[in-house]
């Protein structure tokens, strides 16, 4: 049996440790996984703010642009139909022309297909948004576009000498990472030495690719935030974790705890077969004798009481493990009136002469309602032990009964070798006996309190055992009244 707990343990410990183990591992991926997708959400985004902070500045120089075309203080447009090329061609003109440079353009648009030799409203828009979607593309590549020298300067100066304010992209930024689901504060451009993350570089300059102004953010609390993040996953394994920890302990005790109560059992099984063979022994052996040889009449009569005593010896032997297994099934009636009084007194007038024993009431008249004959049975019991067990030269036993708040109590307190604390609570169990080696001096079956405790939780009382002061046991009956 043993062996068998044991190997079911080791293969217990191992499923225990391999799911903790597991656990520890998916966890572990899955922060390794969160921290990459937190990464790559920073870079994401950087590029995404940068992009956006780009795109506005854009704008706001192609909305100049455009409304310098429009100017005519600035340029004047012009059209006229080219019949060899069969185009309507555009001039651009500067109105100031400037003193070095072209200050003039001529341009046809594949996409113009009206014949005009005047500019219209119309056209003229046409023309001005073309112009713009060509200068917009080359904006994206890094260049401007000169289409005359002033349009071209004026274009440079605004586009080029506005750099990208990083504090637009700083809000862009933040938004970004909020759309990510990250919220954590960061730094651009500063090397912080408790950073615990920091995104590639991005080339924010508008000269790209031939200029590089890099911008990166560096953020301190990532792996607390990313704990944060997982903390549901990490609390449910922790919970997991101990759930199967209990599950395992739990399991074991119960297995332990069945290994006891057989062992216990095999115990009582062993003294019980001891216990009725002696007697049956000792009755075949006189009955034997009675047959075999012809006995005056007072040896017949010694041999029939010794007959007679070991019978009631068993018959008292199987009383004691019936009322036990009757107890189990049944219930106690509790329709006696029992006067506390006289209860305790006929219990201890038969007993042993040479015990010292005393009773003592705190008043007369106290009455219970409960089953007379079991809660004599069980004082008796607690008696019975309290002489039984008893080492002492001069064996002490005081019994005394009080009433208090509807509540009585009834001590009994001895002055014999008392009762570990580990077995204190024990002892009430079934079979259950203070051990002492393999030898047992005094004889019994460990039911006796197992007895008392069902009678007295029958009357809706308890039981417990104290140490008694200097020496022995106090067991403390407490009943309803
Ligand atoms: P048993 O038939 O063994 O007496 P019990 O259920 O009456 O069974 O008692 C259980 C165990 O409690 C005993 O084996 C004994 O060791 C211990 N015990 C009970 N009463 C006393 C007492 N008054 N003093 C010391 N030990 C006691």
């Amino acid at each position: 049996m043993k062996r068998k707990i044991l190997f079911a343990f080791i293969l217990m410990s191992f499923c225990v440790a391999g799911i903790a183990a597991l656990q520890l591992y998916y966890n572990y991926a899955t922060y390794q996984e969160e921290s990459r997708r937190f990464e790559r959400s920073c870079n994401d985004a950087l590029d995404e703010a940068v992009d956006s902070s780009f795109s506005k500045h854009r704008k706001i120089v192609l909305g100049e642009l455009r409304a310098w075309l429009h100017d005519p203080s600035f340029v004047k447009i012009t059209a006229k139909w080219n019949s060899d090329a069969k185009q309507t061609v555009f001039t651009i003109a500067e109105v100031e022309p400037s003193p070095n440079g072209q200050s003039k353009i001529s341009m046809s648009n594949e996409d113009f297909k009206e014949k005009l030799d005047s500019i219209t409203p119309k056209a003229k828009k046409k023309l001005v948004e073309h112009m713009v979607s060509q200068v917009d593309s080359e904006f994206k590549r890094g260049y401007v576009w000169f289409y005359t020298q002033k349009i071209g300067d004026s274009l440079s100066k605004a586009f080029y000498d506005i750099p990208l304010d990083l504090r637009i992209i700083k809000k862009q930024y933040q938004a970004s990472l909020k759309e990510k689901g990250i919220s954590l504060p960061f730094v651009f451009n500063e090397k912080q030495e408790e950073a615990s993350y920091q995104t590639k570089k991005v080339n924010i300059s508008l000269r790209r690719p031939h200029k590089k102004e890099l911008l990166y953010a560096s953020f301190v609390n990532k792996d607390l935030f990313l704990l944060k993040e997982l903390k549901w996953i990490l609390i449910g394994s922790v919970l997991l974790i101990l759930i199967t920890l209990s599950c395992f302990w739990y399991t074991l005790r119960l297995l332990l705890t069945q290994h006891k109560i057989n062992e216990i059992k095999d115990d009582f099984i062993n003294n019980m077969t001891h216990e009725i063979n002696t007697p049956l022994t000792s009755i075949a052996i006189t009955a034997e004798a009675l047959k075999k040889f012809s006995h005056d009449k007072q040896a017949q009569e010694g041999y029939i009481d010794i007959i007679l005593y070991q019978s009631r010896k068993l018959m008292s032997l199987t009383d004691e493990i019936l009322n036990s297994a009757k107890l189990e099934k049944s219930e106690i009636e509790l329709q006696d009136t029992i006067k506390v009084k006289i209860l305790l007194e006929e219990l201890v007038k038969g007993m042993d002469e040479k015990v010292q024993l005393s009773v003592s009431f705190s008043e007369n008249e106290i009455f219970l309602k409960g089953n007379k004959n079991h809660l004599t049975r069980a004082i008796s019991n607690l008696v019975d032990n309290a002489i039984k067990y008893n080492i002492s030269d001069i064996p002490t036993v005081a019994i005394s009964a009080s009433a208090e708040n509807k509540m009585l109590t009834i001590a009994i307190a001895d002055n014999g070798p008392g009762i570990p604390d580990e077995h204190k609570e024990k002892i009430f169990s079934q079979f259950y006996r203070v051990p002492s080696g393999n030898i047992h001096n005094v004889k019994g079956y460990g039911l006796g309190l197992s007895y008392v405790k069902k009678v007295i939780l029958a009357h809706k009382g308890s039981i417990s055992v104290k140490d008694n002061i200097p020496e022995g046991s106090l067991f403390i009956i407490k009943l309803p009244l």
